[in-house]
């Protein structure tokens, strides 16, 4: 016959299949040599022949749980039913994988009308006995004959209101041995049958009801939300009662073994004396500071600061330790890893390193990389938080508080005047771009978390909360309404990019903080790290704030958003509508020292590291006003008589040229490298204002590695035309003064099509580098600034997909695509660079596809840089063979 029943000196942390967490947890303690009450543990194949067996334990397995009984008497030097020497003992579930409260615990099973004497004798304390039993009895009365809880709890109230006392503590043994009458009534009227004075039914049955309540209602419910399969079964663990209520010298508590906000090396947690578990829980007194231990039971505490030095060397991380000290000796119950802030986890992390307890690696494996952004945002202090106004996509991390403006002049306007503006649209276009810069933040009731707003407040570290559809926004009345409640043009609004919270009024804000401890383990991320991590910035001012954080150099500068400032709007708007040669000359020429100014200024920031400058990407309506805005120019202008005006001729043609340039889909139109192609002045204004910044930066000595990038290539022409005019560009431009600089011409690989021919494409470029949004936007056939307010949220709730593939990069479609053209590309230039750029290149599990893909760099938003750096680190660490072995279990 196997064994159904184990000490847990027999088993082992492995075993977690067959005892279960708790008793697994309890073997490895115990053999750790910890202070752990002994005990034993029904296996999971037992509960499951019970249930074979009608629901009902077979006899030879209550033996062999009374063969371990009595080894449990004697290790204790007590015996189960004994009035002289009353073992008592707790009953308690734990299933394979944790069910927290779903199943049923039995505490101070052994106790009767004798026993209990024996332990008022021993104790020398009867108010602490029948206080045990009278919990016994109702524990036994709800769990094992499944009565009411009401009906123990009814008469306890009573009690206590008839004797004029509000809280337990306050009851006499007197009282407890009165309840204990009364308990017994209940029991004999609501079960027919008396409560079990023969401690061995006790124990039977309570095994037994343990096993039953696997299947109650919730366990099932629960069972079935996070897929626990149902013929699992549960363990029980039946372990020698300690007692923290036994007097003077005992007590309770739970602590962490290092400060859990700030990860400070020191015990953080509170006690009772005098008390059990429950009592710290329940909250009716009120728990003294661990630290004061140290004075009242100073021998415990020290074996407490011992043990908790053992816990965390044995478990390698900070632990979650419940402990009770039983007149003068201390039992640990329960250990756990403790939760903890993101702070904390990078200060402890670092620190275990620094005290030889876990290695470099295990800190880089162990930082949960999505937290990193509460540190490197400001967050809001969860304590405020009282009602949410609405809640939206949490599209940027950070949060802000501001007066609330609906456009994005007002925006600047008020921000200049030194007031702090929140900017609510219902989306933004590229020409909202100056408010979203002086706003704190930004809230839109449309769009995803890669729609426009999303982007370009990630780009600049602003916290932004998009796509909050219950919002109504009108921007006639200026007014923001949601849930009922609705808000004025500048009211007060706050916004938690890091959750899509909207709250009205104003916040407290926690600052961020980059501390020494996550320099450190940054540095760390770099020593183990293959891929490079490169920046998506297009300001000096993100290429600072990314070189700050690590960034190993730019690998994209979306230009287009170089010419959204109002000073350089209007003249790229009199390049769209000049319709001779020599107006768009003009235009042309006013546009280059700008451009050049803004390379020169990226070189200067990135010293020596790679600036990879795409050239325009969108399509020329993305910089005209709009045409409802141009029309309503226009009736305005009618009705204040000027429709003959230099104003209204400029209107005139504006329209014309919005109207010409519609289109039905302007993703799929004519943009990116079709635009270069067909308009070759913008791109060749862009090439010369590239060299140009080189020729500058040459003369000042500084060292550049320019990295000209093509957008939207389907085809390998589009690439061997562009490069021609490129090279072209830079033999003139650096031949004028006979200077060299080497320099490389890339693609973007973000058509599908340009992954299916890769290898064509790969003879004319230097890199590859995958813009990921539109390749997802192309290979799923989703238009991104639509699906996430539409379907795609709704996929996601019904399961239809996992992931957002906007945030998730798609490794069987986009992925495949990706390994194809890297495979496809190297075979034709073995040293082809390779890399992503889109949003997936800040995302964690996006970025352990891009190494095990063999990607040589992901390219992020700045605030992100130090999140891909320990993510990068962990793709590596994944396929590293010399991962160190976990340390042998101490005995001491
Ligand atoms: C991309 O498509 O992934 C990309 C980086 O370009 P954009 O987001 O500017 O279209
Ligand atoms: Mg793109």
């Amino acid at each position: 016959m196997e064994k159904r029943v184990y000490k847990f000196s027999e088993g082992q942390a492995a075993w977690k299949e067959l005892l279960g967490g708790k008793g697994a947890g309890l073997a490895e303690m115990t053999r750790a040599g910890l202070p752990v009450p002994p005990g034993f543990t029904v296996t999971t194949e037992a509960c499951r022949q019970y249930y074979r067996h009608g629901r009902r334990l077979p006899d030879s397995l209550f033996a062999e749980i009374e063969s371990q009984l009595a080894w449990l008497e004697e290790e204790r030097g007590q015996r189960f039913g004994d009035p002289a020497r009353p073992l008592l003992v707790s009953v308690r579930s734990g299933s394979v994988t944790s069910m927290p409260g779903m199943m049923d615990t039995i505490l101070n099973l052994g106790l009767n009308d004798e026993t209990v004497e024996g332990l008022a004798r021993l104790t020398g304390n009867p108010r602490f006995a029948y206080d045990c039993y009278r919990r016994l009895l109702q524990m036994y009365g709800s769990v094992v004959l499944g009565i009411a809880a009401i009906r123990f709890e009814h008469p306890l109230e009573q009690l206590k209101e008839e004797r004029g006392l509000p809280s337990d503590q306050d009851l006499s043994a007197e009282d407890w041995k009165r309840l204990i009458g009364i308990f017994q009534a209940v029991i004999a009227e609501e079960s027919g049958e008396a409560f079990p004075q023969d401690v061995r039914i006790q124990l039977r049955r309570a095994v037994e009801a343990v096993f039953r309540s696997w299947s109650n209602n919730r366990a099932a419910v629960y069972r079935k939300l996070h897929r626990i399969p149902e013929e699992q079964g549960t363990a029980v663990n039946v372990q020698a009662m300690v007692f923290g209520n036994m007097g003077g010298q005992s007590g309770t508590g739970v602590l962490f073994t290092r400060n859990p906000s700030d990860g400070e090396k020191r015990l953080f947690g509170e006690y009772l004396m005098n008390a059990q578990g429950e009592d710290v829980v329940a909250g009716t007194r009120t728990p003294s500071e661990i630290a004061r231990l140290a004075v009242e039971l100073p021998d415990a505490y020290a074996r407490l600061e011992e043990t908790a030095a053992l816990l965390e060397r044995h478990y390698r991380d900070m632990q979650d330790i419940e402990f009770t000290i039983e007149q003068g000796e201390l039992f640990i119950l329960q250990t756990r890893s403790g939760k903890r802030t993101a702070q904390a986890a990078v200060r402890i992390a670092v620190d275990l390193v620094q005290e030889g307890i876990i290695a470099k690696e295990d800190a880089l494996r162990q930082i949960d990389v999505t937290h990193l952004n509460q540190l490197l945002h400001r967050g809001i202090d969860e304590s405020e938080i009282v009602r949410v106004f609405a809640a939206g996509l949490p599209a940027s991390p950070g949060a802000a508080s501001g007066q609330l403006v609906f456009d994005a002049d007002m925006a600047e306007e008020w921000g200049k005047a030194g007031r702090k503006v929140v900017l609510v649209r219902t989306e933004t276009t590229p020409e909202d771009i100056h408010g979203v810069i002086a706003a704190e933040g930004t809230l839109t009731s449309r769009g995803g978390m890669t729609s426009h707003a999303a982007v370009v407040a990630r780009g600049m570290g602003k916290p932004c909360v998009c796509g909050c559809e219950e919002l109504l926004v009108d921007t006639e009345a200026r007014t923001l309404t949601a849930r009922g409640e609705t808000l004025a043009e500048g009211d007060w609004i706050s916004i938690d990019g890091s959750t899509g919270r909207v709250v009205a009024g104003t916040l407290k804000l926690r600052e961020a903080v980059i501390s020494d401890e996550l320099r450190t383990l940054l540095g760390w991320a770099d020593e183990v790290k293959r891929l490079r991590v490169l920046t998506n910035a297009d300001t000096p001012q993100d290429a600072r704030k990314a070189r700050e954080l690590g960034a190993e150099g730019i690998g994209l500068c979306r230009t287009e958003h170089m010419f959204f400032s109002p000073a350089r709007l209007p003249v790229m708007q009199s390049l769209i509508l000049a319709d001779n040669e020599e107006e768009r000359r003009h235009a042309l020429r006013r546009l280059l020292p700008m451009q050049q100014a803004d390379f020169e200024e990226l070189f200067r920031v990135m010293d020596g590291l790679p600036v990879t400058i795409r050239l325009l990407d969108p399509p020329l309506h993305e910089f005209m006003p709009k045409l409802e805005e141009l029309l309503k120019r226009r009736e305005a202008l009618a009705r204040a008589g000027a429709s003959d005006s230099e104003e209204a001729r400029l209107v005139e043609r504006l329209i014309h040229k919005v109207k010409l340039l519609h289109e039905t889909n302007p993703m799929l139109g004519q943009r990116g490298c079709r635009l270069g192609i067909v308009f070759p002045e913008i791109y060749d204004m862009q090439a010369e204002a590239i060299f140009r910044a080189v020729l500058r930066c040459l003369h000042e000595s500084i060292e550049v590695h320019p990295e000209i990038m093509v957008p939207l290539v389907g085809h390998a022409n589009e690439l061997k035309k562009l490069r021609e005019w490129i090279d072209s560009a830079a033999e003139q431009v650096l031949g004028e003064e006979r200077r060299s600089c080497a320099y490389r011409v890339g693609t973007m690989i973000e058509v599908p099509r340009a992954a299916l021919t890769a290898a064509q494409i790969a003879r004319y470029a230097d890199f590859f580098s995958f813009g990921t949004n539109d390749l997802t936007q192309m290979t799923y056939g989703f238009s991104r600034d639509d699906a996430e307010g539409k379907f795609l949220t709704h996929y996601l709730d019904a399961k239809v997909l996992e992931d957002n593939p906007f945030q998730v990069l798609d490794p069987d479609g986009v992925g495949q695509l990706i390994e194809m053209a890297v495979r496809q590309g190297r075979q034709v230039k073995p040293k082809l660079r390779t890399g992503v750029c889109g949003e997936h290149g800040g995302d964690k599990e996006s970025i352990l596809f891009c190494h095990d893909a063999g990607l040589d760099y992901v390219s992020c938003s700045p605030y992100r840089v130090p999140l891909a750096r320990i993510a990068a680190a962990q793709a590596a660490l994944r396929e590293r063979a010399d991962c160190p072995v976990p340390e042998a279990i101490p005995t001491g």
